[in-house]
């Protein structure tokens, strides 16, 4: 058998590996502090491609808008090997 050890906290990990931690409100005042034509750029990249279709957040490809019984639902595109569903709602319901 092998030992693993216990995972770290994720703000030590971030510590031992150089990674600064941000939460939103960091990271929109990093943004704020951007020249006006950073922040353009950065509002162009964040909008491209297609940002209205959940991706599923088990397999990273773009859900597939679904009919249910009480109505549609975002289900991921690898059903039914992966049933992560969305509610249209917002609310995400993993089933295993
Ligand atoms: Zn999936």
């Amino acid at each position: 058998m092998r030992f693993c050890p216990p995972p770290l906290p994720v703000q030590d990990y971030a510590v031992e590996a150089g990674i600064q931690l941000l939460d939103g409100a960091g990271i929109a005042e990093r943004i704020r502090t951007l020249d006006a034509d950073k922040q353009a750029k950065l509002l162009l990249r964040a909008f491209e491609g297609d940002y209205q279709t959940p991706t599923c957040a088990a397999c990273g490809v773009k859900m597939v808008e679904r009919q249910g019984k009480v109505g549609s639902f975002w289900g991921c595109r690898n059903y039914p090997s992966c049933r992560v569903k969305l509610a249209r709602a917002n609310a995400l319901t993993m089933a295993v």
